[in-house]
């Protein structure tokens, strides 16, 4: 027989937070362009490099700082 009492499943969402990037700093290197770029809502960075004049820059590495998913950060001072 099934039990009256129900437990409401946990739904896990996922997140709607797209990372909005804007270059910190870069320097040229021998393989191109590097740019170190972060994101202007959330803790996350992450090394860009230009692939090519006139083209988007390109992920270099993974994204880095954005342990909680990729939350926009709440308002109040930066603490680094
Ligand atoms: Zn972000």
């Amino acid at each position: 027989m099934a039990s009256p009492d129900t437990f409401s499943i946990p739904v896990v969402t996922a997140s709607a937070h797209e990372h909005a990037w804007v270059t910190a700093s870069m320097h040229a290197t021998s393989g191109g362009r590097i740019r170190y770029v972060r994101c202007v809502s959330c803790e996350a960075w992450r090394v860009d490099v230009d692939a090519a004049p006139g083209r988007p820059p390109l992920p270099h590495t993974r994204v880095v700082g954005a342990d909680d998913g990729g939350k926009p950060r709440t308002a109040g001072p930066r603490t680094r």
